[in-house]
């Protein structure tokens, strides 16, 4: 476990990767931003009424995330961000809302693409200087908007 709620294996776990064949194992010298990135999603947890939080992606090896076309500065590629969804709270911009009103610090949340049913919230956490920056990204649109629309 890297936090009580959550495991190394749902923080690496990878369909994509698997179908890929690509290896997604955490490497030890990222494993302390691992950890301090499930001890956020506690207080994150907590905030949601304790509901299980499901991380549709956490890690991401180099070559997974070439191979999603992800940012090669993306915060998942340093174990210090991670996608989340939880429908037992409600749907990702409720989850963002109830976040952003809450005092919980990240670096960054990002709403995403809130008009299809699998949206997600995006968030990232640094070990302290954390920006709190809220942005949300609509599918099929590049631009990245201020706050939670
Ligand atoms: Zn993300």
């Amino acid at each position: 476990m890297l936090s009580p709620h959550f495991s190394l294996k749902e923080f690496t776990d990878s369909a994509k990767a698997k179908a890929l064949k690509i290896d997604n194992s955490l490497p030890d010298a990222l494993r302390s931003n691992a950890v301090h990135t499930c001890q956020q999603l506690e207080k994150i947890r907590a905030i949601l009424g304790n509901n299980p939080l499901i991380i549709t992606s956490g890690w991401r090896s180099p070559a997974l995330n070439r191979a999603i076309q992800g940012s090669p500065r993306s915060d998942h590629c340093t174990a210090r961000a991670v996608d989340i969804r939880c429908p037992k709270f409600g749907t990702a911009r409720s989850v963002a809302r109830a976040l952003v009103a809450s005092n919980v610090e990240f670096d960054q949340l990002i709403l995403e693409s809130p008009t299809l049913p699998g949206a997600w919230v995006h968030i990232g956490f640094r070990k302290g200087a954390n920006r709190r920056q809220v942005l949300t990204k609509f599918a099929g649109d590049k631009t990245y908007y201020a706050g939670v629309k």
